[in-house]
């Protein structure tokens, strides 16, 4: 892998420009700048034809001055230490942006998971857990799902944990079903948690939502459900959606349901009645209020940024937005919600999870909603001072309050 395109060495980038700012000294730098812990693992699994095939796999536990790790699994065949330790360590700017009492961590396993039974996928989750459990736990790191990795595949690995361990620890990892200990409202609390960020933003810098235009990229699990809230909670009206395959536009509006039971029936959005085909670069150019980011990393760069035409782009998506890219958008005026704010309802409702869990007495949706936005609201606001007092745009300032925040904590015990 080049040095330029190094995941963590992009990630350090960061740290060293927000530590510049908040005047941090050498020691800290280090410590925000080096990962805590990382485990390596190897897996013998037996697959479904009486051979044994070895899966290697990784746990980073990148800080945890704010308290016990968290963040997902990824089951990728691609997957590399580089991209784990530069997940973990936005992880730690995550849970910290919203100030939630976590660090930040990441777990991944080299796999094809769409060459695996069941049965071979379940072997493979309670491999993995049995090999990490001495460093995971409710006071040290608490995994859940990310790419590849289900609800069902949490259920798995949760109940190995308790063999190993003997005693019931549903809060050992987050994003389980309802029926073993997961909480209501983690569907979309991705997207609910981004439409919070856009209502605080529009406030803030004097932008109207009713019956304005909004697009999405993206219409996957994200994105559906930005099409659905941005409808019900902001009142905007839904223009345009795109998927891998193509996209839809009807300046006059779309029906959000509609469209997501139309994907769902017919697994495109092509040929959605009453719209024109579009496609995924034409949905960038279409003018909008809001436009909501939800595909794959590196969409807006520097051949797409010039078009695109919104006054707030919600990045639901991680690592929509190419650095070249976003010195496109500042210029042109656009406000960019950055990803590690705007998709933070997640791992919010995750956290909401873990209180439950440790509770052992479950909240009704209403309460999950409630809290995720307090969260949320306040965390916008935190972020949005911050960019007033620096002068700096917010994906600057959402750095500069997240690093501050673990800084301070690592001062306080007495690290640097
Ligand atoms: P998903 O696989 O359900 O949806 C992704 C969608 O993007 C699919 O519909 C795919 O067809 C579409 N797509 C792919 N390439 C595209 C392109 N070039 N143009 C337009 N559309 C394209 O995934 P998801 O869970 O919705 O996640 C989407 C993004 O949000 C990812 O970056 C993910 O890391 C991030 N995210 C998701 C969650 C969550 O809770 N789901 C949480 C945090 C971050």
């Amino acid at each position: 892998m080049s040095q330029e395109y190094n995941p963590f060495t992009i990630a350090k980038q960061h740290i060293i420009k927000a530590a510049k700012t908040l005047g941090l000294n050498d020691a800290t730098l280090a410590i925000l700048s080096t990962p805590q812990r990382e485990l390596w693992v190897s897996l013998p699994v037996k697959m479904d034809d009486g051979s044994t095939r070895v899966f290697q796999g990784f746990r980073v536990q990148y800080n945890t001055a704010r308290g016990p790790a968290k963040g997902g699994i990824r089951w990728h065949q691609d997957e590399t230490i580089d991209t784990v330790r530069a997940l973990a360590c936005w992880m730690t700017w995550k849970t910290s942006v919203v100030d939630i009492p976590l660090g930040g961590g990441k777990g991944g396993i080299i796999c094809n998971p769409k060459e695996l039974s069941e049965m071979e996928k379940e072997r493979l989750a309670r491999a993995y857990i049995r090999a990490i459990a001495p460093i995971i736990g409710i006071t040290k790191d608490v995994p859940a799902p990310d790419v590849y990795t289900t609800p069902q595949i949490m259920a798995w690995m949760m109940d190995e944990y308790e063999k190993v361990v003997q005693e019931s620890h549903p809060g050992v990892i987050t994003g389980k079903p309802i029926e073993v200990g997961g909480s209501q409202g983690r569907g979309d609390a991705t997207a609910r948690g981004g439409i919070y960020i856009v209502r605080e933003a529009a406030k803030a810098y004097g932008i109207e939502l009713k019956d304005q235009p909004f697009s999405v990229q993206g219409f996957g699990n994200a994105g559906q459900f930005a099409a659905t809230l941005g409808e019900s909670i902001l009142g905007m009206k839904l223009v345009a959606a795109s998927d891998s395959k193509g996209g839809v536009y009807n300046p006059a509006g779309i029906n959000a349901q509609e469209l997501v039971d139309y994907k769902s029936k017919n697994g495109s959005l092509k040929g959605f009645p009453n719209a024109k085909e579009i496609t995924n670069e034409e949905l960038l150019a279409i003018p909008v209020t809001v436009l909501f980011p939800a595909a794959l990393e590196n969409t807006i760069n520097e051949q797409t940024a010039p078009s695109v035409n919104c006054k707030i782009s919600c990045e639901l998506a991680n690592g929509p937005t190419t650095p070249e890219g976003d010195k496109i958008l500042d210029a042109k005026g656009i406000i960019v919600l950055p990803d590690y704010l705007a998709n933070a309802g997640g791992v919010t409702v995750s956290y909401f999870e873990q209180c439950q869990n440790a509770q052992n007495y479950y909240w009704e949706l209403e309460e999950v909603h409630k809290r995720l936005d307090q969260k949320m609201t306040a965390a916008f606001k935190a972020v949005y001072e911050m960019s007033q007092a620096k002068g700096t745009n917010l994906r600057d300032a959402a750095y500069l309050v997240a690093i501050k925040r673990v800084a301070d904590a690592a001062h306080l015990r007495g690290w640097c």
